[in-house]
């Protein structure tokens, strides 16, 4: 399943004094089972593409093909662009709202308009996905539960309707760091062990690195860079002009190597960070 965006324009209030364009002529194709990091300053556009992709935001002009079917056109079912496109909005955790955790996550898949057997199946699949116990959690409120597990009740409604395609809008934001880990991690599995298709929109450089294949810059309603996580943050240049920055470890590495060190200004995670340094310990 693979997802192609063509031209694609989006502007806000057009014609009025507040006119806005968020995207200008983007043209990007996400495969199919990738891990991609949608990375850029605030305000360049971020949510404003991911919107596009579930039908909730609609081009000015331009289109978005998903699995060949162009769901910009007229007559094309949200609902279907739901099941294969989940959208995790930031701070999802805001739109818990049934007394447990089980009706919760019952909403996205009745609205499908699944039956009682099928909705109870994809429950206890979406809660077993994100690592909550069923019986455990089932009957309690999701009120009484920490950030972190809150976030993932919440991801377990989307997952639940079983997307192959799965964007998530920062969900590590505000979240302290043992709850960032976990719902990291859960991220991780749900493409490694499921093989879905991720779009995380992030602002950790660290994260991005550690996690992604594919990491897309946008930078005023453009995507301005697009590779592998490498590829992208050796642009430390065209990342800081734009607002952005590497991980530190790799300043670190950028740091030593001009010290005279002779360690790679390759390197973007901690563990690459640790195995260099050691060995330019034990050469020395
Ligand atoms: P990001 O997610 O990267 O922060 P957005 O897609 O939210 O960026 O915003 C892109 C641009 O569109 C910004 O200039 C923002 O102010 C503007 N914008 C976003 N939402 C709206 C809206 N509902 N009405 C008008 N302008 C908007």
């Amino acid at each position: 399943m693979s997802i192609k965006i063509e031209n694609l324009t989006h502007i806000y209030m057009p014609r009025s004094p507040f006119e806005k364009v968020a995207l200008d002529n983007v043209d990007i194709e996400f495969e199919s089972g990738q891990f991609i990091a949608l990375i850029g300053h605030t305000g360049s556009g971020k949510s404003t593409l991911i919107q596009h992709l579930n039908g909730l935001l609609k081009p000015s002009s331009g289109k978005i093909l998903i699995d060949d079917v162009d769901i910009t056109e007229k007559g094309v079912k949200l609902s279907d662009i739901r099941k294969k496109v989940g959208l995790v909005f930031q701070y999802p955790e805001y739109q818990l709202f049934e007394e447990t955790i089980e009706k919760d996550i019952q909403f996205g898949p009745r609205n499908l308009g699944l039956n009682e057997q099928e909705i109870d199946k994809r429950v206890k699949r979406a809660m077993a996905m994100v690592g909550l116990d069923y019986e455990t959690y089932k009957d309690k409120s999701p009120f009484e539960l920490s950030g972190g597990q809150k976030r993932r009740v919440a991801i377990a409604g989307v997952v639940a309707m079983e997307p192959r395609i799965l964007i998530l809008d920062e969900p590590t934001a505000g979240l302290d760091p043992k709850g960032r880990d976990e719902i990291l991690a859960q991220i991780k599995s749900l493409h490694q062990e499921y093989n879905m298709t991720i779009i995380l929109v992030s602002h950790s450089m660290e994260d991005v690195a550690k996690l992604a294949e594919r990491v897309v810059v946008m930078n005023r309603g453009k995507a301005i860079l697009d590779g592998t996580p490498s590829e992208v943050f050796k642009e430390v240049e065209t990342l800081e002009e734009v607002g952005l920055a590497v991980p530190q470890v790799t300043y670190l590495a950028r740091a030593l190597k001009k010290r005279g060190f002779a360690i790679s200004d390759e390197i973007f995670t901690v563990e690459q960070a640790r195995e260099a340094i050691l060995k330019v310990l034990k050469n020395n």
